[in-house]
């Protein structure tokens, strides 16, 4: 009589774990919310351009500046310099394996 109640324990712990693998799972797969992070250069303001915004941005010529050519540098405006100045902040990422095909740019 005990085994079986110890047996039925074990049972519905291995579907709750197996449950919360798979909620979890489909949690971590969703597409990230939010937008781009940039920094300005000057004022080391941190603000978020929604994708929306961005999209925006990169279709006027006025509202972007590509001062290097060669690293194509986009700056686009800081909210509190006003000026170009804000650049696309990129979160510090471990290097690539070796062999590894660079992502698209
Ligand atoms: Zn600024």
């Amino acid at each position: 009589m005990m085994k079986n109640v110890l047996l039925g324990t074990v049972a519905v712990l291995l579907i709750g774990v197996a449950m919360y693998r798979f909620f979890r799972g489909k949690a971590e797969d969703a597409p990230p919310s939010g937008g781009l992070t940039f920094v300005c250069s000057r004022c080391n303001l941190k603000f978020e351009v929604t994708y929306a915004e961005w999209d925006r941005i990169t279709n006027d010529r006025r509202l972007f500046k590509v001062p290097d050519q060669h690293t194509k540098t986009l700056l686009i405006k800081c909210p509190k310099c006003n000026d170009f100045t804000a650049h696309k902040y990129e979160e510090p990422e471990p290097p690539p394996p070796e062999g590894a095909t660079p992502p698209p740019q």
